[in-house]
């Protein structure tokens, strides 16, 4: 499942939610892996850009390859974004 395009004119990657190992879903680009740590953080275009060794996403939150799955429906509904209009991938 998908939100939006990515906002970066350059990217034409897929806004998509992901579970971290913390269980906190956050929002990702599936082409440049920019992250949204919140909905909030994205409609703000505050984005961070997680690197090695940490991946640091945020107090406790990582991205760091092999811990995290994208999300589906029930954890994006757990996360209290289930209102928003998912869109399925193609
Ligand atoms: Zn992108």
């Amino acid at each position: 499942m998908w939100l939006v395009e990515c906002p970066s004119f350059w990217d034409q990657g897929l806004v998509r939610p992901l579970v971290t190992e913390s269980g906190a879903v956050v929002l990702r680009c599936d082409s440049c892996e920019a992250v949204w740590r919140t909905l909030a953080d994205f409609e703000e275009q505050e984005h961070v850009e997680p690197d090695e060794p940490d991946w640091l996403v945020g107090a406790g939150v990582h991205v760091r390859p092999g811990t995290f799955r994208w999300a589906a429906q029930p954890d994006v509904e757990a996360a209290g974004l289930g209102s928003l209009r998912w869109r399925a991938l193609p």
